[in-house]
Parts: structure tokens; sequence; C-alpha cells
């Protein structure tokens, strides 16, 4: 049974979902989306005094200057991703662990990276006590991606950056898709598409403006001119 917070944030994240139709070319999330929205508890993946809010469609603070995205943008970057039962997924950006438990009902796998030892910590064993087995959280800096796991149906970025890392290009399958905001931290980015097709050659699409926290870190020069 869907609780009445739950089924509101589910309206709330229709309602948005035609609003800005216009620019991300969607009046409607897949089905099994919404599901996945409808099944994870987010008040298990805030902080305690800000419980009360856990459904309500704002970003929300978990702690160190990070935050938990905002329901309607989890739910459009999980569905732009076009996520299939077989894919493996790879996430960075941690954070609460919110939006690989959600991915996580939607894919094979979900590899996740966080560069904040705490977040890293306390997602992984959130995760792992609410039964989320098929994710797998990793301390590092996402810049670089998980090639050991390489390729990935789908590469999602949940902080800003001012240019898409390479390596996460070169770790996205064929007929893979990235999806990523790309802009000024805190202020204002695009979030992209970005698709290889079977040739290797990525298009790129603008969907809608969003504000994420930062990217920290950066590729290594090398890295930059592979
Ligand atoms: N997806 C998260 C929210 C992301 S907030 C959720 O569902 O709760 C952005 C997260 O990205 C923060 O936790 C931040 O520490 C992390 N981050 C920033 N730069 C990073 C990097 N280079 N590698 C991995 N994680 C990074």
């Amino acid at each position: 049974m869907v609780s009445p917070k739950v089924r509101e944030m589910l309206a709330t994240i229709e309602a948005e979902t035609r609003l800005t139709s216009r620019q991300t070319g969607r009046s409607a999330l897949r089905e099994r989306v919404m599901e996945a929205l409808a099944k994870v508890p987010r008040e298990e993946f805030v902080p305690g005094p800000m419980r009360p809010f856990a459904y309500a469609d704002n970003a929300l603070p978990i702690g160190l200057g990070q935050t938990i995205s905002q329901p309607f943008i989890v739910a459009l970057m999980t569905d732009l991703l076009e996520p299939e039962k077989d894919h493996r997924v790879l996430e960075i950006g941690t954070g609460s662990g919110y939006q690989a438990a959600v991915l996580s009902q939607l894919v094979r796998k979900v590899y996740s990276v966080e560069v904040i030892p705490e977040l890293a910590e306390q997602a992984s064993r959130r995760l792992q006590r609410l039964g989320y087995r098929n994710v797998e959280v990793r301390l590092g800096d996402g810049n670089h991606g998980w090639p050991e796991h390489a390729p990935f149906e789908g590469v999602m970025v949940t902080a800003a950056a001012p240019l898409v890392p390479p390596a996460l290009k070169k770790q996205l399958a064929s007929r893979g898709r990235l999806v990523i905001p790309i802009g000024l931290p805190y202020l204002h980015q695009e979030l992209m598409v970005l698709e290889k097709d079977e040739a290797g050659n990525i298009s790129t699409r603008e969907v809608l403006g969003v504000a994420f926290v930062p990217l920290v870190g950066g590729v290594d020069p090398a890295e930059r001119r592979g």
C-alpha cells in the first residue's frame, strides 16, 4: 500500500513532469520508474530532523554540505536513463544512497561512487540495512568512473560538472546513456543526456535547467588527452 504522503509526492512529480514537458519532451514518466519511486522509503535516506519533510518535492540537506535531490529530479533523471532490467548502471555522487536505491529497483546492478568518506560509509550501511543487495558503493573520485566494472548501459552523475568527465564517456556501453548536469555549481546547469551509438559516436541533448552541488576533484591531464 502506498501511503498518502507518498501518493502526494508521486502526484507532484506527475504535475512537474507535465509543467516541464515542453523542455523535456516528456509529458509522463515510465510506469516502472514511478513504481520504483513509490517503493523506496525516502524518509530512511534523510537525517532525523528532516523526516517530516521527506516526501516534499524539495532537495534536503544530508550533512557535510550535501543534499538529497528533489524527488522530481530523481524521477526525471531515472527516466532519462531508460533503465532496463538487465542493465548495469554507474552513479557518481552516492550522497544519501536514495537515487541508487531507486535505480536498484530497475536494473540488475548499481555501482555508485562517493568522494566523502562519511557519506560513502553511511550510504553503504543504510543500503545494506534496507536490503538493497544489488548496489555497491565505493569511496573515490567519480571523475574516473569505475573502470573495473565498465562498460555501463547507464551512467548518472548527480553533481554539477563543468564538462563531461572523459572517463565516463569511455566507460559508457554502446547504445548507453549518460545523464549529467553541466554548468556552474549551485547556480545553474543544463541537464544533459549523452547517447553512444554503435560506432561509438556520442550525441548530446539538453533537457532542463537544474541546480546541483559541485562535482569535486577532476580529471588528470593524461586522461584529458585520451
Ligand atoms: N544522489 C545523491 C545526491 C547527490 S548530492 C542522493 O540520492 O542522495 C552530490 C553528491 O556527490 C555528494 O554526496 C558529493 O559528496 C558527491 N560528489 C561530489 N563530487 C564527487 C566526485 N568527484 N566523486 C564522487 N562523488 C562526488
